[in-house]
């Protein structure tokens, strides 16, 4: 029996609407796979957090995730709610400094069922590996202004980071079965290697890092190229790796080309914690309407549990993520289960129930 403690920050806007149906999903799965228990402890996290007892991430809630197998985060932030300099709240970055988790992992896939955006709908299925901690968002709260004249952000790589974030974007190469097209198990690295001096030499440890994975094929691309080929040839890619702000941007894209934001699950995980969340944000305009799309928060639910499975030898965690991928597939066939940003009319509860029924039946 492998029992998991794992730490729920629900957070603001649609967050505590998603996170409940994820973790209806999460007990029903405890039908199928017996030797799986959770324990859930929710903490408080984010934009109301802070107006209430003014601060977004509160030492208790910190210290939940420092001691627990998982992080199983919602959404936080709230446009109407800021710090003193006008910035927003976004405990989800702190934790990202805090407990090192370097690796942002953005799995891009199309179910069948999900309309496409594009006339052409070759199947999509590929991993981005974001870096988490440095890149162009190091100068995050720590640019340089002048006065009204010139503002420097500056983009930094390093050695270690960039080192780091490349093996593990080998490393989950391993785990795969290829890129759809050719079956072929690649990494591509995305930067501007023919423009900046950091990306070169981005570049030149990606080169370095590839040559203790002589199985997997390296490839390249430049990052404004990189978008037009999401667009038109998405099945050639398996793994991607980027920096920070190139792998947030092309995974907003990524997300649009495999039915939108509702539908791109995430990881940001380090050596020794790992927090788990849909790509998407709060989402204020839908919040409390019960229209949200959860299969995002469902999907991030999964990769909790493929990480869980792979750091503790845990076969039954393993299987279990695949238990919620294959029912997420399923139930997508059926267009009375698409949630509006799907074009069809299912309300959140109906979506994380079906997804349940697939599991329990
Ligand atoms: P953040 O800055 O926190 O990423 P944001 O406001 O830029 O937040 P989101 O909150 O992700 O971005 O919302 C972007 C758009 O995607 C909004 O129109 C929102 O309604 C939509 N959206 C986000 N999440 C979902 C979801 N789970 N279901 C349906 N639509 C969603």
């Amino acid at each position: 029996m492998s029992t998991y403690n794992i730490t729920v920050l629900p957070g603001d806007g649609v967050g505590p609407e998603v996170v409940a149906e994820a973790m209806k999903v999460l007990l029903a799965l405890e039908e199928p796979h017996p030797n799986l228990r959770f324990v859930f402890s929710e903490h408080p996290v984010g934009a109301a957090c802070y107006q209430e007892t003014g601060e977004d991430l509160p030492e208790s809630t910190l210290q939940a995730c420092r001691q627990s197998d998982a992080i199983f985060f919602g959404s936080a932030g709230d446009p109407e709610i800021r710090f003193p300099d006008g910035t927003e709240i976004a405990p989800q970055l702190t934790l990202r400094f805090v407990l090192d988790l370097y690796a942002g992992i953005r799995p891009i896939k199309k179910y069948p069922g999900v309309p496409p955006l594009l006339s052409a709908d070759p199947p999509i299925d590929y991993v981005i590996l974001r870096e988490n901690t440095e890149g162009l968002y190091a100068s995050r709260g720590a640019g340089v202004r002048v006065g009204d004249e010139v503002a420097v952000d500056n983009m930094v790589i390093t050695n270690k980071g960039t080192e780091r974030i490349v093996h593990a974007a080998f490393q989950i190469a391993r785990l795969r079965d290829g890129a759809p097209s050719d079956g072929k198990s690649r990494v591509t690295c995305v930067d501007k290697a023919n423009v900046l001096k950091s990306m070169a030499f981005f570049r030149q440890i990606y080169n370095r890092v590839a040559e203790d994975y002589p199985d997997t094929e390296r490839d390249y691309a430049y990052v404004d190229a990189f978008t037009v080929y999401q667009l038109r040839g998405a099945d050639y890619y398996d793994v991607v790796v980027a920096e920070n702000m190139f792998g947030d941007i092309i995974s907003d894209l990524a997300a649009a080309t495999i039915g939108g934001m509702g539908m791109a699950p995430s990881a940001d995980v380090g050596d020794n914690h790992g927090i788990f969340q849909p790509s998407h944000g709060t989402a204020p305009d839908i919040a409390g309407q019960g229209i949200a799309n959860p299969l995002a928060q469902i999907l991030s639910a999964s990769m909790m549990l493929t990480w869980l499975g792979d750091r503790h030898n845990d076969a039954d965690a393993t299987a279990a993520a695949r238990t919620i991928d294959t029912a997420v597939g399923a139930i997508l066939k059926n267009p009375s289960n698409h949630p509006p940003d799907l074009g069809g009319s299912a309300a959140t509860p109906s979506v994380g129930d079906a997804v349940v029924g697939a599991i329990t039946s």
